[in-house]
């Protein structure tokens, strides 16, 4: 049986107070993970205005700002902070306790919003050489925003020395596609999303230990959220797994 852990590390706070959480638990409960990381920027305001008025901001889009108070909100929207690139510091932190380390983009904003216009070549080099910098060598993994990618992704990854990209599924197994690994999620949704669907405490942990029971387990959770506001339930869900050896995505392959 194969049971993996990615999080995704999409915002600042998930980087800079979500990661050192989710380290400390993962190493009680000897747990490892593959931490796909936002190399590029926050999104800034003239951004988010610009989404928002072409109605591309979505009611799921809405509940993620629920995530931060409004300080935070606030400072998102005009401090435009730097990410992945300027935190080596955390990131090799991440690797140096046992975990994985691979991007997860460089604008998510962009990338999620306008797929079909954004230069994808540029976005991927610009994510590879800020990870390169970091690590001395280059991403094997990517896991793209809001899971949007087609074969010309897939292309331009292969040509860069990609070998898997991870996606939603939910999938029972490891697959290929237009010549590239693919390694889907078991189950599709976070504690987050669950919660914003109306379940309760029980119905989640219910949720997982049923999700737990599979051959083929891949979760995917979110620093910004389960990292932080949501680390009491991680910490519940994370008792299921109760020792089982957790493989990282690299070891999947
Ligand atoms: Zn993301």
């Amino acid at each position: 049986m194969t049971f993996s852990i990615s999080i995704h590390v999409d915002g600042y706070y998930g980087l800079v107070k979500g990661v050192p959480n989710l380290l400390n638990l993962f190493d009680n409960y000897g747990i490892k993970a593959t931490f796909f990381v936002n190399m590029g920027k926050e999104a800034n305001l003239f951004q988010i205005l610009k989404y928002r008025k072409k109605n591309k901001i979505s009611k799921t889009d809405s509940k993620i700002f629920s995530r931060y108070n409004k300080r935070q909100l606030i400072e998102i929207l005009f401090l435009n902070r730097k990410l992945g690139n300027k935190y080596s510091r955390i990131l090799k932190d991440i690797k140096i306790r046992g975990h994985e380390v691979e991007p997860h983009c460089w604008s998510h904003l962009l990338w999620s919003k306008n797929f079909e216009n954004i230069n994808h070549t540029k976005e991927i080099l610009k994510m590879k050489k800020a990870y390169f910098k970091i690590f001395n060598k280059n991403p094997i993994g990517f896991a793209p925003p809001t899971w949007k990618y087609n074969s010309k992704i897939i292309n331009i990854l292969k040509k860069e020395g990609f070998e898997y990209i991870s996606i939603s599924g939910p999938k029972n197994k490891v697959y290929f596609e237009y010549g590239l690994k693919i390694i889907p999620l078991s189950f599709n949704k976070t504690i987050e999303e669950l919660l914003n669907d109306g379940k309760n405490k029980e119905e989640i942990l219910n949720i997982y230990e049923k999700e737990m029971k599979k051959e083929y387990v891949n979760l995917y959770f979110h620093s910004d959220f389960e990292g932080i506001k949501g680390i009491k339930l991680l910490e519940e869900v994370i008792k299921i797994v109760n020792n089982k050896k957790t493989l990282l995505c690299g070891e999947i392959l």
